[in-house]
């Protein structure tokens, strides 16, 4: 008895003591998965963070539900990746008529070309996902200047895990021999990866997934993977995998899993976090190149 008072009274003041967030978090929407994921490492407990493109879905072709309107409505600041990923985006903010500041995560990233499209990847190198981050800090701090300390350490914390994650990605491919840095993924969503780590990566279906490839273009790509001897042909999870099956079959190139570009997966799957994102394809990289 004399315990459950302790406890009782040990609780209570643990609540008194619990600096109340909940009421003053601040409403913050992101496009997709990858940017939530930064704004709560920076915002943590001071934001409630909301991705209109779910686990696994595709932004570049999202069709956006009404209740996103409402949801931008309601936020007090909105991130986006910009480079041309979010092309469904104008309309829906015309739509909300929200007022809210749009903050571009790419701001200051030197934009990779692919024929005259923008690469919008940029968040597969982990110098530049860096940059979206400190982009986010500084937005956090603009709409809710209250609490710029808190987010200045937080960004501060997970900047350091970044670089660290960024040291790790360069040991793993410093163990691929450098003639085997090859690989064929589904939509090329590692430009960014393969100029920062050198490791090539060749793609049938370009940066957007919008378009399919035609038969000239897989065609292509089956002569390239015989001519160079690619070893392994790589899965993504937003993406239809028959036609990376169909390349494997008629190549003989492995199989080496499922990349994680353009989306995390929910709680349960491998990659719920952008830092866990890009342990599993380094991982899922180099056990697919470091051996004959
Ligand atoms: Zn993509």
């Amino acid at each position: 008895m004399w315990c459950v008072r302790l406890w009782l009274v040990a609780l209570a003041v643990a609540i008194a003591a619990t600096p109340s967030h909940a009421q003053d978090r601040i409403n913050v929407v992101a496009s997709f998965s990858i940017l939530s994921d930064f704004a709560r490492n920076v915002g943590g407990d001071r934001v409630n963070v909301t991705s209109l493109v779910g686990p696994n879905g595709d932004v570049h072709v999202y069709t956006p539900p009404p209740q996103d309107a409402k949801k931008i409505a309601e936020a007090r600041l909105v991130i986006i990746n910009g480079l041309g990923l979010e092309g469904w985006l104008p309309r829906l903010l015309q739509s909300s008529g929200s007022k809210a500041p749009i903050i571009t995560a790419t701001k200051g990233i030197a934009p990779l070309k692919l024929g005259s499209d923008a690469d919008p990847h940029a968040w597969q190198s982990v110098a530049d996902a860096k940059i979206y981050v400190a982009n986010i800090r500084d937005a956090l701090v603009q709409a809710d200047p209250a609490d710029a300390g808190y987010f200045r350490e937080h960004a501060e914390h997970y900047l350091a895990e970044l670089n660290a994650l960024d040291r790790e990605v360069r040991s793993a491919v410093a163990q691929i021999p450098p003639e085997r840095r090859k690989v064929i993924s589904t939509h090329d969503a590692f430009g960014y990866f393969a100029k920062e780590y050198g490791v090539e990566f060749i793609a049938p279906l370009g940066v957007s997934t919008e378009t399919e490839p035609s038969a000239r273009d897989i065609a292509g790509i089956i002569g390239q993977i015989k001519a160079e001897k690619i070893p392994a042909v790589f899965l993504e999870n937003i993406s239809d995998d028959r036609l990376i099956r169909r390349i494997a079959a008629e190549t003989g190139a492995k199989v080496g899993g499922t990349l994680y570009s353009d989306s995390l997966t929910d709680e349960k799957g491998p990659a719920p976090t952008y830092i866990d994102m890009v342990r599993h394809n380094i991982k899922a990289l180099t056990s697919a190149l470091d051996h004959q």
